[in-house]
């Protein structure tokens, strides 16, 4: 049986939500269970959001249904054409037992740019804000409050019209689907070796690079199979000679005058935990340098001693220092405490602020359960 209750109306939107409650939803003790080791994106919580848009339409429908399968027209645009996209942040609760995100605008900026560049509508930040509250609104109980873990928010978007023609859709879903996360290193942070792929790249000018979208995914499969094949976690791309980043984390160098570089390049994804690095970085004083930046650089750099270490960061993982980067013929190796200790202080302030040990001076969080 579904209710169909209005959870709140008005919403800020102006829309009227339609909201399903899972008469299956996990008992109290299911789900404690799964949250003494949730994992990562292996478990979900008890519902979903979705809403439709048509050219005609525009944004419309919005719900809040049991989580579970979806139900698409074998034709549909998304599985022939890729025309999609996605993003990532989390949920985190606060000793006080209150729920919070971190910089959503930002996460909500992002999916528009992606849209644009996919063809697909962009969603607008208040809605995307309304869907992630909406969905807490029901679901609160799945974020965990063991430290370090959270609750990963996945919103997504893909063509929906069943019509086999190459165009635009004139019919897309977007959905938000969430999944509680443990630490994502259970036993404490360690430097990663990653693997330089020269015969593969991620992107290319002009290309899909700076999207959020499937495709870049799929394309980094089998260069990071590689590296696990050669004993590396990750894999860094390149553009030519310089570098780019890895296949879902950007890449920062740290000097040892205290500068951090980080490429710039219109093929990389902006991401929202770099840019929050590089300010927390600036409020301390150092020097931030956003330009190219060849693997000679860094090889070099390191040979002569000036570049120290090297860190990733994304949302999933925060921050995680970069030990070895191995290529076909050559190792760079950061080793020591001097290598890791900005990166790992860097990312400690970072996830006091996300987890309100520490002061939120930017404005960067937004409460989702109030
Ligand atoms: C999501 C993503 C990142 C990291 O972005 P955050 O906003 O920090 O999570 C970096 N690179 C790629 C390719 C990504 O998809």
């Amino acid at each position: 049986m579904t209710i169909g209750l209005p959870l709140q109306a008005p919403s800020p939107s102006g829309l009227i939500w339609r909201i399903t409650r899972n008469e299956d939803a996990a008992s109290d003790a299911e789900r404690a269970e799964i949250l003494q080791s949730p994992g990562f994106g292996v478990h979900f919580t008890d519902h979903m959001v979705d809403l439709c848009w048509s050219d005609k339409g525009g944004w419309h429908r919005p719900r809040v249904s049991p989580y579970g399968p979806i139900q698409l027209d074998p034709a549909a645009a998304v599985l022939h054409y890729s025309q999609e996209i996605f993003e990532g942040l989390k949920a985190y609760r606060h000793a006080d037992g209150s729920v919070w995100t971190f910089r959503p605008d930002r996460n909500a900026a992002r999916l528009q740019r992606s849209a644009r560049r996919l063809a697909l509508p962009e969603l607008p930040t208040e809605l995307f804000i309304e869907s992630l509250k909406q969905l807490l609104a029901v679901d609160s109980a799945w974020v965990p409050s063991n430290a370090e873990e959270s609750l990963y928010l996945r919103p997504f978007m893909f063509a929906k019209e069943a019509f086999l023609g190459v165009r635009a859709a004139k019919k897309v879903a977007y959905y938000l689907i969430a999944s509680p996360a443990g630490p994502y290193f259970p036993t404490g942070v360690a430097p990663v070796s990653i693997w330089l792929s020269t015969n593969y790249a991620r992107a290319g000018h002009g290309g899909t690079g700076a999207a959020k979208t499937g495709g870049n995914y799929a394309s980094s499969l089998l260069p990071q199979a590689e590296a696990y094949e050669k004993g590396c976690q990750q894999v860094l791309f390149l553009d030519g000679e310089y570098i780019e980043e890895l296949g879902g984390m950007n890449v920062v160098l740290v000097t040892r005058d205290g500068r951090l570089i980080t490429p710039e390049s219109d093929s990389i994804l902006e991401g929202i935990t770099l840019a929050s690095i590089l300010e927390l970085a600036k409020d301390r004083g150092l020097t931030v340098e956003q330009r190219k930046l060849s693997i000679n650089e860094w090889r070099e750099g390191a040979a002569s001693g000036e570049i120290i270490g090297a860190f990733a960061c994304g949302t999933a993982a925060v921050v995680v220092p970069i030990g070895k980067l191995m290529a076909e013929d050559f190792e760079i190796v950061h080793e020591g405490p001097e290598s890791t200790e900005l990166a790992m202080s860097l990312r400690e302030e970072l996830t006091d602020i996300q987890y309100g040990r520490r002061e939120d001076t930017h404005g960067w969080l937004v409460r989702l359960d109030a």
